[in-house]
């Protein structure tokens, strides 16, 4: 699974890669695993409203984590029985959260 991730903010994100084991999108797409660091890393900040525009972050040169398993409550066309199987995703700032952009409607 290639996971892009840009909730920069988030404990388990290193360079827009997702260090956690196993995440779990909701059925809004939004990440619900995402949980705000306290203490963020240099590299990972990225504060669009106060720099007006936005900074290439580093990108974590390995991505692909095998054994990351994505739980899914969205209706998407990768969503099989909960779980999801695309080859990858990309997840996107939101507001609260991160959110899933590969969601394609079935
Ligand atoms: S928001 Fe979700 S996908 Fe992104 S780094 Fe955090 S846990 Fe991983
Ligand atoms: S691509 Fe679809 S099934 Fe996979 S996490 Fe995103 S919304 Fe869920």
């Amino acid at each position: 699974m290639d996971l892009k991730c840009k909730k920069m903010n988030c404990k388990f994100n290193n360079s827009c890669a997702c260090m956690s084991k196993a995440i779990n999108i909701n059925k809004l797409c939004e990440c619900a695993t995402f949980e705000k660091s306290n203490n963020l890393d240099k590299k990972q900040h990225q504060d669009i409203s106060r720099d007006m525009f936005e900074v290439a972050p580093e990108i974590h040169p390995f991505r692909h984590n095998k054994n990351l398993s994505i739980e899914c409550s969205a209706e998407c066309l990768f969503n099989e029985h909960g779980i999801c199987k695309a080859n990858g995703i990309s997840v996107m700032n939101g507001k609260n959260s991160g959110v899933c952009i590969t969601n394609i409607e079935p």
